[in-house]
């Protein structure tokens, strides 16, 4: 052996390391899978062939070799304590004060608003910056040693970029998996004639407390890091010193994450942030609120179980179980093509649904959404219902899978995909579908309320061609009237 293999290998570990805080950080590769792979196996022959150079923290030593024969158990540090849950704004609002006399009155608090990732809480101990232990959180005081399969999950290092690492660091966060990575790891469980998994949450939590790493290894689990049980000394004294100093270091937080100077300016960014939670690619049951200040959340302190300075803001959501009957597009005024769900009829927070937004044909994709499916569909705020996941659990026979129109429904001009990728949409300016909506979108809200023009009579006045834009409505007589039918409109 010479030097320069000793060295050759070191780089290889700084580069793959590099490369896996990209991907799983900054959700920006910069290299091919299959670059990466080349990497990986030349670490592999060159470690092969010199043995006495493999360390426990080289990317090619994330599967251990050997199953365990059972979980042992491992006594937390700190205890793990469970957060108080609200479900209003105004109780939300009723805590902050109450933890603001508790502080004083006069002391100015930031409030952190963060993600509550629908996963599995888990710590992870870090022993001069190498990983040594991983734990469940179990009740919270004593946990299951689960540090094989830790070590196979996405985006957990190794080994943390620190120059002088604590003898000790307490790492918490959430285990969970992509709903895109639960799609294709169905696919693959249908291809070797296994059943399906139901859901995210699910599959996570089944799959750290695997005994064998190799099975593990074989999910495509994630990790978002949300605390520390002990800062073993560093110079972190806030939530938001820890997210800049977890980035710093290799673990991954999750997006969205913001300090407020005042609770009213996170409860209105809280509620922009619902109508947007079908963007991410992870299951979210509600958001997480603390005090920002690690000094202040010392002289909050806790009860016997749970912290003052955190809780949970879960969301008002209503869930329903429903088929699928069919997926509909619909063009915007503006020419954007949705797939919308059509439903069996069902009871959703005192309504009856029986429509849901899909969003967008990448989501059906990701969801891997197919007609005749048993969805959970979900209302949460004033948001339309929309489709939280397929109970793929349920799904007996082969369902075609939905693939995206390529011409407009109503005029059949080939669709474009707009230039982020994300949107579908009818160029055709002339678009029957886009006239209706223009004319709809102007009837209802736009600068005047038109009495009598419902959806109905748009439709028809549109069909018949007595009406392409909206000058043409002030066109009407009573007579070009008449001949349409006027049931409901
Ligand atoms: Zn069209």
């Amino acid at each position: 052996m010479t030097d320069s293999t000793a060295s050759r290998i070191e780089r290889l570990r700084e580069q793959i390391r590099e490369h896996d805080r990209r991907y799983y950080i900054e959700a920006a590769a910069v290299i091919s899978d299959l670059d990466y792979d080349r990497l990986l196996e030349e670490l592999r022959q060159l470690e092969t062939a010199h043995p006495e150079l493999i360390t426990p923290e080289s990317p090619t030593q994330r599967v251990g070799d050997a199953a365990v024969d059972e979980l042992t158990s491992v006594r937390h540090v700190r205890p793990m304590l469970s957060m108080d849950n609200t479900y209003s704004e105004g109780d939300l609002a009723a805590w902050a004060a109450r933890t603001a006399k508790q502080l004083g009155s006069d002391e100015p608090i930031e409030w952190v608003l963060e993600l509550k990732i629908d996963g599995v809480a888990v710590s992870l101990a870090y022993d001069d910056g190498r990983l040594a232990q991983g734990a469940t959180r179990g009740s919270g005081l004593v946990g299951d040693d689960i540090t094989h399969t830790l070590r196979t999950v996405g985006g957990v290092p190794l080994q943390l970029s620190l120059a002088s690492p604590p003898p000790r660091l307490d790492v918490r966060g959430e285990v969970y998996m992509t709903n895109s990575d639960l799609v294709r790891l169905n696919e693959k469980q249908a291809a070797e004639g296994l059943p399906a998994f139901a859901n995210t949450r699910n599959v996570a939590a089944g799959s750290i407390r695997l005994l064998d790493p190799k099975l593990a290894a074989a999910r495509p689990l994630r990790f978002f890091c949300h605390g520390l049980g002990d800062a073993g000394g560093l110079p972190i004294h806030s939530q938001t010193d820890l997210f800049a100093w977890a980035v710093s270091v290799g673990l991954p937080v999750a997006p969205w994450s913001q300090a407020f100077p005042s609770i009213e300016a996170l409860i209105e960014y809280g509620r922009e942030q619902i109508e947007a939670l079908h963007e991410l690619d992870f299951e979210v049951d509600g958001f997480v609120v603390k005090v920002n200040s690690f000094q202040q959340q010392r002289r909050l302190g806790s009860t016997s179980k749970s912290p003052r300075w955190a809780i949970a803001w879960k969301f008002e959501k209503y869930e329903a179980t429903t088929t699928l009957a069919r997926i509909r597009v619909q063009v915007g005024r503006g020419g954007t093509v949705t797939p919308v769900a059509d439903l069996e009829p069902v009871q959703l927070a005192g309504t009856t649904v029986s429509r849901a937004s899909l969003h967008n044909a990448d989501e059906v994709a990701r969801k891997d959404v197919r007609v005749g499916d048993v969805l959970v569909v979900e209302k949460a705020g004033k948001v339309i219902p929309h489709v939280v996941r397929v109970e793929k659990h349920l799904r007996t026979k082969r369902l075609t899978k939905w693939s995206p129109p390529t011409e407009c429904p109503e005029c059949h001009t080939p669709l474009v995909r707009d230039p982020e990728g994300v949107y579908i949409r009818c160029p055709n300016m002339h678009c029957p579908a886009r006239q209706r909506e223009r004319i709809k979108f102007f009837a209802s809200r736009g600068a005047m309320e038109i009495e009598g023009l419902g959806e109905k009579l748009v439709e028809q006045l549109v069909e018949t061609g007595l009406v392409r834009d909206y000058a043409d409505l002030y066109r009407l007589t009573s007579n070009d009237l008449l001949p349409l039918e006027r049931d409901g409109a």
